[in-house]
């Protein structure tokens, strides 16, 4: 058994040179996009005046195992990668477990998460191809400030429409932005035509990411020059996400590890995606058999209670149609809600691994449930965590306590997908035992399984 390091680095050499596209590996793959006038499917003309040439490429291309990630996006990488992996031999001696917890930490740029990855190469992709700018959603704020980093690094204009909840409740969030040079509009907003009809419908409503995606597509798509581009979900994300996995995996191979379980938490399941790609590829492989599991909020359950089934990926249902697990795209979680991970659908990629049985498990966890475990890591590991990341920590908690009572050894991967700095709020509520769990109803599920498109023969 090699001495473990608390963190370890890869060098420059070991660095990955490639992503990888878990795709090409999948016996199965996912339902395709549809164009929801003809539900045909989606081919890469349709998808031009959305998203730039190369990334409507990757976002079909289910054939190249290894996509060349450029030097220029890994000049930028350079800047805050590799990050590390740290086994956590605090926590583990804390719970007196005996199994082993290392977790991949994303949060050392200032975006604090692991989206700069993927903004990089969006934003890189926009340049090269000339693109006069870009616009996009946020919802906790995560994306809109990788994204203004990478636009700053890269000289383009950017937009972002910000969840009007998170604009009021995030003051900071947005002058982040502004500092890396975004323009911030709180969506809804009266500034597009679907902001309008939004309002029109709601005066008094927060948003949602859904809606935030409607404002910044129609922007996108009515101003010369511009494209939109996403922080989760879609599959060329999950290539750019990559990384966290094949970094990691390299890491454990120098340690002589291989985890037994694996763990992330999914929004839109871009670090999930990310984290367990070539893990995953073993597993399609038959070269090994991890556990994988998937942690949501049990407020916004779309994997634990969600239907696999065709569905806008945006409120105003602009959006190409995609069959995953999702609760409707007129799903706004409960306003008590402050853990983030609050899409209403799940990445076609994870969505299509967990139906047909390769993603093992899903598991809904409860917010103040949540926010002990991001308590009790936080003091020692001395790493403040995202609520996000803090439902992966949670459920490696979970399962080393297992390990004590059964006495095995199991060694655990868990994403630590950023901190938590502007979730404070969320924090004290809990301190101050103001935080409260919701739960939707049947009933209220229902509603938005209602509204989901008739698509015959993909509906479960
Ligand atoms: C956005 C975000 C997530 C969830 O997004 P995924 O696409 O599911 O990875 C998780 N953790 C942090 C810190 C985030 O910013």
């Amino acid at each position: 058994m090699k001495n473990v390091p608390y963190r370890l680095y890869l060098t420059e050499e070991q660095m990955p040179k490639q992503w990888y596209n878990l795709r090409a590996d999948m016996k199965e793959q996912p339902d395709p996009m549809l164009n929801p006038a003809t539900l045909k499917p989606i081919c890469k003309e349709e998808l031009y005046p959305i998203f730039c040439r190369e990334l409507a490429h990757q976002e079909l291309d289910a054939e190249t195992r290894y996509v060349d990630i450029p030097e220029e996006i890994r000049q930028m990488y350079r800047v805050y990668r590799p990050s590390p992996l740290i086994r956590a031999y605090n926590l583990e001696k804390e719970l007196g477990t005996p199994a082993k917890i290392y977790y991949k930490f994303e949060g050392n740029n200032t975006s604090g998460s692991h989206k700069l990855n993927s903004a990089i190469a969006q934003a890189y992709y926009a340049k090269k191809e000339g693109m006069k700018g870009l616009t996009t959603e946020t919802g906790a704020g995560q994306w809109g400030t990788a994204l203004s980093e990478a636009c700053a690094y890269f000289n383009l204009p950017l937009t972002v429409f910000m969840v009007k909840a998170s604009y009021e409740q995030k003051p900071y969030r947005k002058a982040v932005m502004q500092t890396f040079g975004a323009e911030v509009i709180a969506s809804p907003s009266n500034q597009t035509q679907v902001g309008r009809a939004i309002l029109a419908n709601d005066p008094n409503t927060t948003g949602s990411l859904g809606c935030a995606i409607s404002e910044a597509i129609e922007r996108a798509v009515s101003s010369d020059g511009y494209r939109y581009v996403l922080g989760s979900v879609l599959n060329q994300v999950l290539l750019h996400q990559s990384i966290i996995g094949l970094e990691s995996k390299t890491a454990m191979e120098l340690l002589d590890e291989y985890p037994d379980i694996i763990i992330g938490c999914a929004g839109g399941g871009s670090n999930l995606g990310g984290l367990i790609a070539p893990f995953m590829q073993d597993k399609l492989l038959g070269k090994a058999n991890p556990y994988f599991i998937a942690v949501e909020p049990a407020s916004c359950p779309s994997m634990t209670r969600g239907r696999y089934a065709y569905d806008y990926c945006d409120t105003g249902k602009v959006t190409p149609m995609a069959r995953m697990y999702t609760l409707g795209s007129g799903f706004i979680p409960s306003a008590n809600h402050a853990g983030g991970l609050r899409y209403h659908g799940m990445s076609p990629i994870v969505s299509k691994l967990y139906h047909d049985g390769y993603l093992d498990e899903a598991r809904a966890v409860e917010q103040t449930k949540v926010f002990e475990a991001a308590t009790l890591f936080s003091r020692v590991e001395t790493i403040l965590p995202a609520p996000e990341s803090s439902h992966a920590i949670r459920v490696a908690i979970d399962e080393a306590l297992k390990c004590k009572e059964t006495g095995e050894q199991k060694t655990i991967l868990f994403g630590l997908t950023g901190t938590g700095y502007f979730d404070m709020t969320a924090y004290a509520a809990y301190h101050e035992h103001r935080m409260t769990d919701y739960i939707p109803t049947d009933e209220d599920l229902q509603r938005g399984f209602d509204a989901l498109p008739n698509v015959p023969g993909a509906q479960e």
